[in-house]
């Protein structure tokens, strides 16, 4: 059992096995699959079992694992260049890609969804000479600090720091407001709007489960925003290539000012972007007055698998969407057969490839609050039979299964009828 040996080992050397929470599947008795390879839409462990991979490396591996495309670029980068802290022309090709198939004017690369998302939170307060920001509940947008509040609704300063280590301090300017809730907004703006540097958001939510925001109440932020010289950011590292290649602006057709990315973006090596105007943009260092930067950013082996990745995508955009939506319809709708005739009440949100069952008596889960209110122990149940069963599903209600390009109607079979013979 090569598996628990290593995991056991791992304990001893680093906080709960892992180097990221979620992985060590709190709230499951079993421990997570200790991986060692993978290939298309399949991973494999320590002791050899093979599993479908619902979990994508968190999002990125859209192509699946190991393409050959993708390696065979990375391995002729590599064969020049690991790292040199100064410019390549690898970072203009992913750079003018992304800005020129996205619709943005300027770029800047940093190495992972959470500098994205602080950078450009300190862009929009440099732009704006403003301090407030204005997240929603239930929203991830990385660890930083003046993210990590819980609670608080609406009211300034009295959010909770959803961490230890989280000075009071550095949350105060944080707002806190109820997601897809037009009215919420409404008063927050009527009372503080003109203090307000930006909104963040995802616009479509994957971090409580995926959670659709409502047309019109993206509608509202863009028109807040505007009104108020705010600036709009959408946190798309998680929806960014995935959920259609512009991301949530091409499904939802509203714009915001500046857009994060992570995820897809690096092919699966750490990357993190932020993008928008070119008059909003040039306020960063060198050029302008906001400092960010990094000493691994715009690495040119990351670089590659990007460009590599998102190449392959937008040259075949328009079928490689259709079938993940193919593939994401039919586990929606599989999945919904089996609960139905196992007489489980549940909501099942999907957008596109990435998808989350609720196991829950309510009817829609558009809140954090509906999510907060779904049967953990009975997902709990779900994630650990179907992850023995062969089916890596995240170990967490409030995470997404992601679909990649490889996953075929056999693997969605197997899925439901492994689904079918557990007993809740
Ligand atoms: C994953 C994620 C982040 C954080 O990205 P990291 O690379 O983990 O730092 C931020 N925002 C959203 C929407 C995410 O899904």
């Amino acid at each position: 059992m090569r598996n628990e040996m290593i995991f056991n080992e791992s304990l001893k050397y680093m906080p709960g096995g892992v180097n990221s929470p979620v992985r060590a599947f709190k709230g499951l008795n079993i421990n997570p699959p200790v991986l060692k390879k993978g290939k298309g839409q399949f991973v494999y462990d320590e002791d050899g079992k093979k599993y479908v991979d619902y979990v994508g490396a968190w999002g990125p591996m859209i192509l699946g694992h190991c393409d050959e495309e993708v390696l065979e670029f990375v391995k002729q980068t590599l064969e020049n260049s690991i790292a040199f802290g100064a410019p390549t022309e690898l970072e203009l090709k992913l750079a003018s890609l992304v800005c020129e198939t996205i619709g943005v004017d300027m770029i800047r690369f940093v190495n992972s969804g959470t500098e994205a998302t602080m950078s450009a939170v300190r862009l929009a307060r440099g732009y704006t000479n403003r301090s407030l920001i204005v997240k929603f509940m239930g929203c991830y947008h990385g660890h930083y600090d003046g993210f990590l509040v819980s609670a608080g609704s609406g009211v300034l300063t009295q959010g909770i720091p959803g961490s230890s280590g989280v000075p009071l301090d550095s949350i105060k300017n944080t707002i806190i407001a109820e997601y897809n809730d037009i009215e919420g907004i409404k008063k927050i703006f009527e009372s503080y709007g003109d203090d307000i540097a930006c909104v963040l958001v995802e616009p479509i939510a994957g971090n409580m489960g995926v959670v659709p925001s409502k047309r019109e109440f993206l509608m509202e932020l863009r028109r807040l925003c505007t009104n108020y010289g705010a600036i709009l950011i959408f946190d798309e590292v998680m929806t960014g290539f995935r959920v259609a290649y512009k991301g949530a602006r091409e499904i939802y057709g509203v714009e915001a000012d500046i857009v994060t990315l992570g995820k897809i973006i690096g092919g699966g090596l750490p990357c993190g972007a932020y993008a928008g105007r070119r008059e909003i943009m040039e306020n960063l260092s060198p050029i302008g007055p906001v400092y960010q930067a990094g000493t691994m950013s715009g690495n040119p082996v990351v670089m590659a698998a990007g460009y590599a990745t998102l190449k392959k995508i937008y040259d075949s955009k328009k079928s490689f969407y259709d079938r993940l939506e193919k593939t994401g319809l039919l586990l929606e709708e599989s999945l919904r057969k089996v609960l139905n005739k196992k007489g489980l009440p549940h909501v099942i949100n999907r957008a596109g490839s990435m998808l989350t069952v609720f196991f829950t008596t309510q009817d829609r889960v558009e809140n954090y609050s509906h999510a907060k209110k779904c049967n953990i122990n009975i997902y709990n149940k779900f994630a650990e039979e179907m992850i023995k069963m062969g089916n890596y599903v995240s170990p967490s209600q409030f995470e997404a299964l992601f679909i990649s390009i490889k996953h075929t109607e056999e693997d969605i079979e197997k899925f439901v009828e492994d689904l079918d013979k557990i007993n809740f």
